[in-house]
């Protein structure tokens, strides 16, 4: 689960990253407001929405009256902020964070994640803040500084001083730096974070009075399985800023998740959704989704998941491959056939049972008489749904 940058920056502010002062408002009135109440002669003004890339989108502005401030504030609100991470549609714009302008000497880049091949966390930094680290990642991966951390203990303060100097921070700012890496390890660690992203951390320019670090910009995202222990930041959940398919999934208890293809899947268990995805990329076809319907699962919550994928606009096929241990192939063959009555399906529907009750679910299918085209195997399975797929597409006059 993803947070807004003015909630990640308080989260990290209470474990000790200075960030500069703000507040967040809803209404053009409120960004005057919050400006004047800042005081000073300059104020960023920063639209909140669930995607990096604001700056060069437009999401990010300098304002130096609050004339200015509410001018902007106006064209933002109730926008969809297009950027490079949003996807196509945008976000909606509906909250903007007004903070004061700091007086940048050099952007930095920090952060943590948690690296999948090492099992480990890993504290990554950049004397190249500002930029997109994707990109930077790909393009010179040598500017990327990585430490792995040591579960049993943690990110030392030798690791964090080793990142200072290779960040090329001052002498006479290390400490700083020392505290605000150990400050960010330990909010990541404490809250369950998935992934913290400072971008840019700056250095303040000394014109007025001595630099310091300080985080401009704060994204935070958490393990949505560990949510149970931290109800006050489950609370921070934005659905408006949410892919609308995998929230209309996840209010009904079912694991859904978005892809960009045309084939519909609904599945049991993340392994067999791997391998039943590869397999309709193996067989020339590209998947639009995947629901996990979990273990024993109902005709009813079947039903469910029926119409979670077809709820998605660019299904033309879809694939139902479920090998049933705690599942019964009769439960979910009464479910296909249970959502043919409820739902009117106009796409060709695949179903391959195999397990648990399998010679009753396929007898369920045959009895009903309805078009379901079955299959034996996975990869019959994925050869005929996305065959059924192509021909869906010439017949909407789309080339195959
Ligand atoms: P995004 O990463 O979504 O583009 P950022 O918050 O990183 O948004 O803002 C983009 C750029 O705008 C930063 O790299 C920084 O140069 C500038 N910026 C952001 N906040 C401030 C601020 N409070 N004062 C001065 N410049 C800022
Ligand atoms: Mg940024």
């Amino acid at each position: 689960m993803d947070v807004h940058e003015y909630q990640a920056k308080e989260l990290l502010a209470r474990y000790g990253v200075p960030i500069p002062r703000g507040g967040v408002v809803y209404s053009p009135e409120q960004a005057t407001y919050r400006a004047k109440e800042l005081g000073g002669s300059a104020w960023v003004v920063k639209a909140q929405v669930h995607a990096g890339g604001r700056g060069e989108a437009g999401g990010v502005k300098v304002c130096t009256t609050d004339r200015e401030v509410n001018e902007v504030a106006n064209q933002m609100f109730g926008s969809r902020l297009v950027t490079r991470q949003s996807g196509p549609e945008g976000k909606l714009v509906y909250r903007l964070y007004v903070e004061e302008a700091s007086r940048i000497q050099r952007e930095l880049y920090f952060g943590i994640v948690v690296d999948r091949s090492t099992e480990r966390i890993m504290v990554v930094g950049s004397r190249e803040g500002g930029v997109e680290i994707e990109e930077l990642a790909e393009l010179r991966p040598e500017a990327l500084v990585r430490i792995s951390v040591e579960p049993a203990l943690g990110f030392l303060e030798f690791q964090a001083r080793e990142l200072a100097f290779a960040l090329d921070i001052p002498y006479e700012l290390v400490p700083q730096a020392v505290h605000v890496f150990r400050s960010a390890y330990r909010a990541f660690r404490d809250l369950d974070a998935a992934m913290v992203e400072i971008n840019p951390l700056v250095i303040t320019d000394s014109s007025a009075g001595a630099s310091e670090l300080v985080a401009l910009d704060a994204k935070m995202s958490f393990d949505d399985n560990a949510l149970f222990r931290h109800l006050e930041i489950a609370e921070l959940r934005d659905r408006s800023q949410e892919d609308a398919r995998e929230s209309h999934a996840a209010d009904r208890g079912l694991a859904y998740v978005g892809l960009d293809g045309d084939i519909g899947c609904m599945i049991n268990g993340a392994g067999l959704a791997m391998a039943t995805l590869d397999m309709i990329q193996l067989a020339g076809g590209a998947p639009a989704n995947f629901l996990d319907i979990g273990g024993g699962a109902s005709p009813d919550r079947v039903l469910k998941a029926f119409r979670a994928v077809l709820n998605d606009q660019n299904v033309t096929a879809m694939l139902v491959n479920i090998f049933a241990g705690i599942n019964r192939c009769d439960w979910v063959a009464q479910g296909v056939v249970d959502a043919f009555a409820a739902i009117d399906v106009r796409i060709p529907v695949v179903v391959r049972l195999a397990g648990t009750h399998v010679e009753e679910g396929r007898a369920i299918i045959a009895a009903s008489g309805l078009p379901i085209l079955t299959a034996d195997t996975l990869a019959e399975a994925a050869e005929l749904v996305v065959t059924a797929a192509r021909r869906e597409k010439v017949l909407d006059g789309h080339p195959a």
